[in-house]
């Protein structure tokens, strides 16, 4: 990267997820409205999310709500995600076992699906997203409807899905409960799975797109999988000690402390050697590694700073976190 860039430099796309960069249960995040604003003048902006329960429609007024100007075709669902894979599997008009809410029904049907929810109508495939509605005659109309062999198409299979009153099960777990029963398992559309991302960078005709997420198991990842510039940003789930341990699929391209910096220099990682020292350093704050030792050596102003220091220090190490010794001074904030 050039010195001085920022991240926004050389992408035409960026990319965002909702809950942990843009909201936080009911309130927008510090910084995002104005920082996605900002970037929408130069740059096209887009929203991506898993939650199968709303439209895109409503996301989008949900978000407009916040004072971002987004309408519903800014929005890209995991509903959308999983209708592009289904066109791939059946006919076109085909009858479809739908367990799930709104978000999925209207997406199928404009897409000229018949929706159903019993398996006794032949159903050509089961498509499966959250809904709070979702039951136990829901889940074993798609058991029984698998047994037929028909193509499973799950929007996503998130473990948990945040509510106002805390943290609830999410798809996943209902996916996992047909799973038990069917004994297969469906081909997901949603994030981490690349379909989600794909779809995004069709419908906004992205040449290279960024993405930002607050999670590095299924944003980062997804993103590095689907070959976009991969953010994290630190507002949302994962902090220090997530970002020290992350695989190597699952480390971000830029790592920020909240959304002003999108448009800020980031700055450079420099590393070099003394002895059997190996000293990775960002601006003021500074990292040391010997063998599998790692400590800090100069904290410096920043603590985001001092995060992609000993990030880029444990990760060039090469080896696992659990077989290194690191500065507890690193993960502090956590
Ligand atoms: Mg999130």
């Amino acid at each position: 990267m050039a010195e001085g860039a920022t991240p926004l430099d050389g992408v035409d796309t960026v990319l965002a997820d909702l809950d942990g960069v843009v909201y936080r249960g009911s309130k927008a995040v510090d910084h995002a409205v104005e920082s996605l604003t900002a970037a929408a003048a130069t740059h096209r902006v887009g929203y991506i999310t898993n939650n199968a329960s709303r439209t895109a429609a409503a996301v989008a007024s949900q978000l407009s709500g916040y004072g971002l100007s987004v309408a519903a075709e800014d929005v890209v669902t995991s509903p959308q995600a999983a209708v592009r894979l289904l066109v791939d599997v059946v006919p076109a008009g085909s009858t479809i076992l739908v367990v799930g809410g709104e978000g999925l029904t209207s997406v199928l049907e404009e897409e000229g699906f018949v929706v159903t929810r019993s398996a006794d109508d032949s159903p050509a495939a089961v498509v499966q997203g959250f809904s709070p509605d979702v039951g136990w005659v829901h889940l074993a109309e798609a058991s029984y409807a698998l047994e037929a062999g028909i193509p499973w198409i799950a929007t996503n299979t998130d473990w948990t899905i945040p509510q106002e009153r805390g943290i609830a099960p999410g798809n996943g777990t209902l996916v996992s409960a047909v799973h038990s029963a069917a004994g297969r398992l469906p081909d997901v559309a949603g994030k981490p799975e690349t379909p989600i991302f794909q779809a995004a960078v069709e419908r906004f005709s992205a040449t290279k797109a960024l993405f930002i997420g607050d999670r590095l198991d299924t944003d980062v990842k997804g993103a590095n999988d689907a070959g976009l510039v991969s953010v994290l940003v630190l507002t949302g789930i994962d902090g220090a000690k997530q970002v020290l341990a992350a695989d190597a699929r699952s480390r971000p391209d830029f790592i920020l402390g909240d959304l002003r910096e999108l448009s800020q220099p980031y700055p450079a990682v420099v590393e070099h050697d003394e002895e059997d020292v190996h000293v990775v350093t960002v601006r003021d704050s500074s990292v040391a590694v010997r063998g599998s030792v790692v400590r800090v050596l100069s904290a410096g102003t920043d603590p985001v700073d001092l995060l992609r220091a000993g990030a880029a220090a444990v990760w060039g190490t090469g080896r696992a976190i659990y077989g290194l010794d690191v500065d507890p001074a690193l993960h502090a904030g956590d």
